[in-house]
C-alpha cells in the first residue's frame, strides 16, 4: 500500500478543504513557522487512528477542531481522509477488494470520532490494524513529533526495543496476537 492523497477539512488551521498529492520521493515540507507544517503530520497520525490527544498537542480531542480566528469562526466537526493506493493488494483481507482505499476518521463536537473505510463504517481498531501492518501506523517511528529526537536519547531499554520491532516489521504481529488472546 502507499499514501496517495491526503484531504482535510476543519482539521486545525485547515479551515477549508484541502487536498494534498503524495507522490513518491517526497521528503519533507517546508513553510514559514505556524503555516501548519506539523498540523499535516498530526492529521496523518490522527486519521490512522491516534488516541492520545497529547499526542496532537491538544488538551482534548475536540482541540483538533478549527478553533476559529479574527475573521472565521469556528467550525463544529473536522475530518481527515488518507487515500492508499492498494493496487498491489496487501492491504488486509477485509479489505482486499478494492484498487484504492479511502479512509476517513470524522469527529463532532463533544461527539467523538467515526471512521469509515470506502464509506462503511468500521471500527477504530481495524483502521489501527490496517496500518499497524504496513509498518507505519499513528505510533510508527516514520513519524518524527517535534521533541521526539530528544524523548528518544533519554528512553528505556524496553521503549527502544519497541521501536526496532516496528522497524523488524513485528509489532503488527504483536497487535494480533494480542486480539486473539482477547477473544
Ligand atoms: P513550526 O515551523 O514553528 O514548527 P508549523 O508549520 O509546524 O510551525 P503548526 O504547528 O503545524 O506550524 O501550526 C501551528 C498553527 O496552527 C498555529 O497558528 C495554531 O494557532 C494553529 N492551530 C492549531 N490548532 C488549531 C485549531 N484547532 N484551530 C485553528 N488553528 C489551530
Ligand atoms: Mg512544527
Amino acid at each position: 500500500m502507499k499514501f496517495s492523497r491526503l484531504k482535510l477539512v476543519g482539521f486545525k488551521s485547515f479551515t477549508d478543504p484541502t487536498e494534498l498529492h503524495l507522490k513518491s520521493g517526497l521528503t519533507g515540507i517546508v513553510g514559514p513557522n505556524g503555516c501548519g507544517k506539523s498540523n499535516l503530520v498530526e492529521a496523518l497520525r490522527w486519521v490512522m487512528g491516534e488516541n492520545s490527544y497529547k499526542n496532537m498537542r491538544a488538551s482534548g480531542m475536540d482541540d483538533v477542531i478549527f478553533s476559529g480566528s479574527s475573521n472565521r469562526p469556528q467550525r463544529n466537526s473536522a475530518e481527515v481522509s488518507l487515500v492508499l493506493d492498494n493496487k498491489d493488494r496487501t492491504a488486509p483481507a477485509i479489505f482486499n477488494k478494492d484498487d484504492e482505499l479511502e479512509v476517513t476518521r470524522r469527529i463532532e463536537r463533544e461527539q467523538g470520532s467515526v471512521y469509515r473505510v470506502n464509506g462503511r463504517e468500521v471500527r477504530a481498531r481495524d483502521v489501527q490494524l490496517l496500518f499497524a501492518d504496513a509498518s507505519t501506523g499513528a505510533h510508527s517511528p516514520a513519524l518524527v513529533r517535534q521533541g521526539q529526537i530528544g524523548e528518544l536519547i533519554a528512553a528505556k531499554p524496553v521503549q527502544r526495543r519497541a521501536i526496532l520491532e516496528e522497524a523488524a516489521g513485528i509489532s503488527g504481529l504483536h497487535s494480533r496476537r494480542h486480539e486473539a488472546e482477547l477473544r
